[in-house]
């Protein structure tokens, strides 16, 4: 499902393996931006963050519109997400089949996927083949880290500048950079005293990292740790897993594909073309029955049915109840934590990894395989971390509260990111009269329709909160369907003879109370997790993702665009 698009330069750090250098914990790094000097600069159209979903296709679409564009990615190559992840078992949880480009039927069909849900290998090849079929390569700034950029009230355009010394000086300034791109890595006092590498999972060295034999921690169990927990369990000598709180883990049904089932996807093109924009969460499922029409028997037939399909249909298109109902929400958490003890079987086990104090489905449900089971293997150790926390790491392992030191020889950190939000706060951005984007979504996270920001013109964004690509998406559904957008609202300025679109006050606090209201009548906002940004200390707290569904958000942002674009200044 996820798309964590680009990211920060990689540098080496010390002893966090190939790892960038530590950044300070939940906080923006920002660098004051010198005067611009117009030889210097370099003059174009258009400047796109990030080369992964979002930002391929905004290029390619840009420069089939005549547009002079240039695409800048801190990753070595194109794939933003699927370049950075590849830490052990990263995998996709979207069927594979729904996460392709829709826009152009030879790219579809051309490309044939091995199984439902690939790894991160497959995945990141299907991406150099859409950036060898497009050339898109000839456009892209690798290795380049964007530091900052500012708005020029008298140029009415934006200087962009990047971490190799480059300057632009550029009419549009959009974002592909990803929801979940700025990592939290720097998480525990006396990490730089570990005596082996520390690896945080979306910066795994490029290099092979040998894991054999060797006693492993990891801390986090969201989708991430789950999915490197059950592939080197069994390549570890001893593997620790610090648990904070638990997941509802749902078996992934991952057959392979022979060409027939390849056959049957590629034929079905024009029907996921029309489909997969206008369902909820722009997968191919959506909700078929209502609760209340079922009886409790004919509900647990649903349930068993959809369970057994392994996918995220249980949590994405069972029942729409368990987002706005606790009780409905509740019955639903419980056949999930039936089906965990079933295979859990140990109480201690059961204690430590069936969540029970929120609901199904109010966290990100992630896809495993055998990932409860790794925890009856003897090498594997559960450490229950909830009340008695990390508190620092030292030379020779993970200390906790009660003062255990748990002896290690490498760590992993899979403890997400600063999401939504943090890809762009870490940079400097300058909106108008030196406005900083830092400072005003480090007080309040606001956008119009997650496509502008009221106060930074011509910066149009992708995967930031207030839309469903912030969070609850399959991506590729969504990054489509929002450059598409900016694509059109570019056209219009062009046939308008117009140079600037900005989100006025107004629009923008119009679809703040519409987001909000959606939001709040969801149990996902009565919930901690990255989902509401809780999971960063002082983070302003809102549903980062628009939760009205893939396919009203298409239908309202359509309408703007259809009605002339009110809500937006145009000149
Ligand atoms: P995450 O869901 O934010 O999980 C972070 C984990 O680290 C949580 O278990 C958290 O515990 C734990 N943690 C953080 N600080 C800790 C501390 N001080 N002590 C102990 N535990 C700590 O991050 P993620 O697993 O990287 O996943 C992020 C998102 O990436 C997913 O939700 C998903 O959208 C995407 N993703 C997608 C795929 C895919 O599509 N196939 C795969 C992986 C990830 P608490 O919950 O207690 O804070």
């Amino acid at each position: 499902m996820s798309d964590l698009g680009t990211a920060r330069r990689h540098r080496d750090g010390p002893n966090i393996g190939s790892n960038p250098a530590p950044e300070p914990r939940g906080s923006p790094v920002t660098q004051t931006l010198e005067p611009a000097t117009e030889a210097a600069a370099r003059r174009l159209d258009a400047v796109i963050i990030g080369a992964g979903v979002a930002g391929l296709y905004q290029l390619h679409q840009l420069r089939e519109l005549g547009l002079d564009v240039l695409a800048v990615d801190a990753a070595g190559d194109v794939g933003g997400t699927w370049w950075w992840n590849t830490y052990p078992g990263a995998r996709f949880d979207s069927e594979a089949y729904i996460y392709q480009y829709l826009f152009d039927e030879d790219l579809y069909k051309d490309w044939s996927w091995s199984q439902r849900f690939p790894g991160q290998e497959e995945i990141h090849r299907w991406m150099v083949y859409v950036a060898d079929r497009l050339d898109l390569r000839r456009d892209i700034s690798f290795s380049t880290y964007v530091t900052g950029a500012e708005w020029n009230d008298d140029t009415q355009r934006w200087t962009v500048r990047t971490d190799t010394g480059e300057v632009f000086d550029t009419q549009y300034f959009i974002t592909c950079a990803g929801m979940l791109s700025a990592p939290l890595e720097n998480m525990f006092e006396g990490q730089d005293t570990f005596d082996g590498p520390i690896f945080h999972t979306s910066r795994w060295p490029r290099e092979h990292v040998d894991l054999d034999g060797k006693r492993v921690g990891v801390v986090g169990t969201g989708a991430t740790g789950i999915q490197v927990i059950q592939t080197i369990a069994d390549r570890v000598a001893d593997l620790t897993v610090f648990v904070r709180t638990p997941q509802y883990a749902l078996p992934m049904h991952n057959p392979a594909y022979d060409e027939t089932d390849v056959t049957a996807y590629k034929d079905r093109f024009e029907e996921l073309r029309e489909k997969l924009p206008n369902t909820f969460t722009g997968f191919e499922y959506d909700f078929e029955h209502a609760w209340a029409d079922l009886t409790p028997d004919e509900r647990l037939a649903r349930l068993e049915d959809i369970y057994a399909n392994g996918s995220l249909k249980l949590w994405l298109a069972s029942f729409a109840e368990i987002f706005f109902d606790a009780d409905i929400c509740e019955e639903v958490s419980e056949f999930v934590r039936q089906k965990m003890r079933d295979r859990l079987q140990d109480p201690e086990l059961i204690d430590l990894l069936v969540p029970t104090d929120y609901g199904f489905g109010t966290h990100r449900v992630p896809l495993e395989t055998n990932y409860l089971e790794v925890y009856r293997r003897e090498n594997v150790h559960a450490v229950g971390v909830r009340d008695n926390p990390v508190v620092r790491i030292r030379s020779e392992g993970i200390e906790l509260a009660d003062g255990t030191v748990h002896e290690l020889d490498v760590i992993i950190l899979a403890t997400g990111f600063d999401a939504g939000t943090g890809s762009l706060t870490r940079m400097d951005i300058r909106g108008r009269g030196g406005r900083s984007l830092t400072e005003d979504w480090g007080r309040d996270i606001r956008s119009m329709m997650g496509l502008a920001v009221h106060g930074y013109p011509n910066l149009l964004t992708t995967a930031v909160p207030l839309a469903p690509s912030a969070a609850l998406c399959n991506m590729t559904t969504c990054l489509q369907q929002q450059t598409e957008w900016i694509t059109g609202a570019i056209k219009h300025l062009q046939a308008q003879g117009k140079q600037v679109i900005e989100a006025t006050a107004e629009g923008e606090e119009e679809w703040v109370l519409h987001h909000d209201e959606t939001a709040n009548a969801t149990l996902i906002s009565k919930t901690d997790s990255w989902y509401l940004g809780s999971n960063i200390e002082g983070k302003p707290r809102r549903v980062l993702s628009y939760t009205g569904g893939v396919g009203e958000y298409r239908r309202r942002t359509l309408a703007v665009a259809a009605d002339g674009y009110p809500g937006f200044d145009i000149h």
